[in-house]
């Protein structure tokens, strides 16, 4: 059975087609610059060279229907016919208050999807023009949609409300929903197999630490807590947002330098993190941590800062959850940066961390890499969130 991956951006779609027999993938590709002059599609057959389609693509119908032709063409296609293809599973950034799960996509679903638009304004209008374009270039087909809230939902009142007048969650469902919702679900899902732990009961916390960066804590594979709010500019440090900071300072800044609320976000957005904190040097932690080789003080502190602020979490989450079984790395500096993961959990040695210098020596492989007499498992477990999305497509479409 093969089953069609959708993540569409406001100008880009990222699709991965798998065969879920084997969980392998068959081909995965990339549009570029939808809507904009210059696009163009990037098609990777498994285990042969990627092929490049320049040609327009006004909207995302467009991008679909290429995408389609890319997959059964005479050469490098992979599929005779669409109708090798069982269901479509589409990443969905928002699902407000009205999804716990994935879901098939009925015209209620897409309602719902379109009554989140300002809660994710950037990506649930992709997102639906995605649905909408995979049912055009395949009627009848079933498609899923996977959102990246829903993980977050079975937190409970007392981590998802903000202290701020109540009338505000009645009236506009001001909460916190938390983001990378399907890669914590399929890290700590993971995790507890991989680690023998008890799938009820196992209290995991999981890192994802890439560009955007959020961490975790679930017991039993449910969330119960995660650092990102309302919209993913909450928690950690992260590669240009700010995480966690003091309301009255955007106050304080807008007031001195002149600038309205929507110019303080764009900068707490994308000009802070580790690139503002190192003064600019980048927003890609490989250069950060170059530079604090090189002596640059400001990355270094910017790093450092990076770091202090994920164990800080996780130090948090151990005393929401009275323990922690497992803790789990993933995501862009999670998998590759042994370091990172080493400065994260030296300062969790008071509750009987200890990573193993050797097992810790590896990039994006699924492995423990603490010591066999640590309290705590440390993993490194890479994130997979396409075939999570696929895996959640095809319980959907069995049932
Ligand atoms: P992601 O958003 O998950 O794709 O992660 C992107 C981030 O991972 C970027 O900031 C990269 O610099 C970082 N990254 C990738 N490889 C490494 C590495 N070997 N060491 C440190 N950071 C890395």
């Amino acid at each position: 059975m093969k089953i069609l991956v959708i993540n569409c951006g406001s100008s880009s779609l990222k699709y991965q087609l798998i065969d879920m027999d084997h969980e392998t993938v068959i081909a995965k590709g990339l549009c570029e610059r939808i809507g904009i002059a210059g696009s163009k599609l990037t098609h990777t057959p498994a285990g042969k060279d990627k092929v490049v389609v320049e040609k327009d693509m006004p909207n995302h119908k467009v991008a679909i229907q290429l995408v389609m032709d890319a997959l059964q063409d005479p050469n490098h296609g992979v599929i005779k016919s669409t109708d090798e293809i069982s269901a479509i599973g589409h990443r969905v950034l928002h699902g407000g208050m009205k999804f716990y799960k994935s879901t098939v996509v009925t015209e209620e679903v897409k309602q719902v999807i379109r009554e989140c638009f300002d809660l994710g304004p950037l990506h649930n209008p992709a997102n639906l023009m995605g649905i909408e374009a995979c049912e055009a270039a395949m009627p009848g087909k079933p498609n899923v949609a996977v959102f990246d809230t829903a993980f977050g939902m079975s937190m409970p009142e007392k981590a998802y409300k903000y202290a701020i007048p109540e009338e505000y969650f009645e009236k506009y469902s001001i909460r916190r929903y938390g983001f990378h919702g399907t890669s914590h679900m399929f890290v700590s899902g993971e995790a507890i197999k991989f680690g023998n732990l008890d799938p009820e009961k196992a209290k995991v916390i999981v890192c994802h630490l890439g560009n955007g960066a959020s961490v975790s804590a679930s017991i039993g594979g449910k969330c119960v807590d995660t650092s990102m709010g309302l919209t993913p500019l909450e928690g950690l440090i992260m590669g240009t947002r700010s995480g966690d900071i003091d309301p009255a300072v955007l106050q304080f800044i807008m007031n001195k330098e002149g600038i309205d609320i929507n110019e303080m976000l764009t900068i707490l957005n994308k000009k802070s993190g580790v690139l503002g904190m190192s003064g600019g040097v980048s927003s890609d932690f490989r250069d950060i941590e170059t530079a604090a080789k090189e002596g640059n003080h400001l990355a270094e502190v910017a790093l450092e800062a990076f770091f202090y602020r994920v164990t800080k979490y996780i130090g948090a989450y151990t005393a929401a959850m009275n323990g922690v079984d497992a803790i789990a790395f993933t995501a862009g500096v999670g998998e590759n940066d042994k370091n990172a993961r080493k400065k994260i959990c030296e300062n969790l040695a008071f509750m009987g961390v200890k990573i193993d210098d050797e097992a810790n020596d590896v990039r994006g492989e699924r492995r423990v890499i603490s010591a066999p007499d640590s309290a705590v498992k440390v993993m490194l477990i890479p994130t997979n969130e396409e075939l999570a999305i696929a895996r959640d497509t095809l319980a959907l479409v069995h049932e």
